[in-house]
């Protein structure tokens, strides 16, 4: 994430609505990539009315306090670029709902940030069946006891990432990362992961590329049902720890590459950050010299948070059977940029 400022020289920080200097509302062009000021009224009008083309806020900003994105021109609803990937929306007739979308919102802009900073394509399934993807934020039984469901998974399926809203919630969320025995469970984990799922289908059109996503994550050996049944009943691959990220991504390759493919993104969001701060002096574009770095930075990382006695920020260890899958990542990526 790179630092923004405003006007006045103050600071913007990238889930902020307005600039804690000047007190100006500010919101997030992502074709500029850089915040804009909007004029007070136009950032509260529930109408529009911009004749004179300044920066207006998304309207689920104005609406709900959920968003801090630029409206698209485009937009009928006057959406953001952002809001425009939502296909299913909580209920908002309960106000926890609406703290909760922030949340999801939230997560979903660091997400379309670091996809749009890649120059892959980033596409709302509304705008592109083929390539592009959605959002369902979905409520089951634990938080409507209208809906038949009693647990939503969050997952990818046909284009769609699912989020259990609940997901929003601290204290479930930690429930369900201790029954999963997981080192790492955030919102922003969930969406960055589901994305790979979505862009692996990218892979299929090429044919070198894919051939060498076989050689290296594996071919499916059990059909994906199966795979996740055993790991749900038997645990994760005893192995896990020398040739994957974590234990769930040696369930199935399909996993392994979207596991990957969300530490790919953790890393270099994460760098960016780290030099637009000042933490590091340059930010090299080659991969493996990034990841030698980030190995570095991450337990430095972990060792200030266990200072403050809060957990690791990083709790993996990027073994060399990982470093080849990220290789991988880039070279897909960089394949994504020709082809799309
Ligand atoms: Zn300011
Ligand atoms: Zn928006
Ligand atoms: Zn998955």
């Amino acid at each position: 994430m790179r630092k923004f400022r405003c006007g006045c020289g103050g600071e913007i920080y990238f889930d902020s609505d307005n600039c804690l200097s000047c007190g100006s509302k500010v919101c997030y062009n992502p074709k500029n990539n850089d915040f804009e000021r909007v004029a007070k009224e136009l950032f509260a009008s529930r109408e529009s009315d911009n004749s004179g083309g300044n920066p207006e806020l998304c309207t689920n900003g104005k609406l709900y306090g959920v968003c801090n994105w630029e409206r698209d021109p485009s937009s009928e609803e006057g959406l953001c670029f952002a809001c425009g990937f939502n296909r299913v929306i909580p209920n908002l007739t309960k106000p926890a709902n609406i703290e909760r979308w922030r949340v999801m919102e939230v997560a979903k802009k660091r997400l379309i940030y670091t996809l749009i900073g890649l120059q892959i394509p980033c596409i709302s399934g509304l705008r592109s069946k083929k390539f592009g993807f959605l959002f369902d934020f979905l409520e089951d039984k634990r938080t409507n006891k209208c809906i038949d469901q009693d647990f939503i998974a969050t997952g990818y399926a046909d284009g769609v990432i699912t989020i259990n809203l609940l997901e929003a919630d601290p204290v479930t969320r930690v429930e369900q990362k201790e029954a999963a025995n997981e080192a790492y469970r955030t919102v922003l984990g969930h969406m960055r992961h589901e994305s790979g799922h979505h862009y692996w289908h990218l892979l299929k059109y090429s044919k070198k590329i894919w051939d060498e996503f076989e050689s290296l994550f594996g071919a499916e050996e059990v059909p994906y049902e199966v795979a996740l049944k055993r790991y749900y009943s038997e645990g994760p691959n005893p192995d896990w720890g020398a040739n994957f990220i974590s234990p769930y991504a040696s369930m199935h390759p399909l996993e392994d590459w979207a596991e990957t493919w969300a530490h790919y993104l953790h890393i270099n969001d994460s760098l960016e950050t780290a030099e637009s701060f000042g933490i590091l002096s340059t930010r090299s574009s080659d991969l493996a010299e990034k990841i030698k770095v980030w190995a570095k930075l991450s337990i430095g990382l972990n060792e200030l948070n266990r200072g403050m006695g809060v957990p690791d920020n990083y709790p993996f260890v990027i073994n060399p059977a990982v470093t080849k899958k990220l290789m991988f990542v880039d070279r897909a990526i960089k394949m994504f940029r020709l082809v799309y």
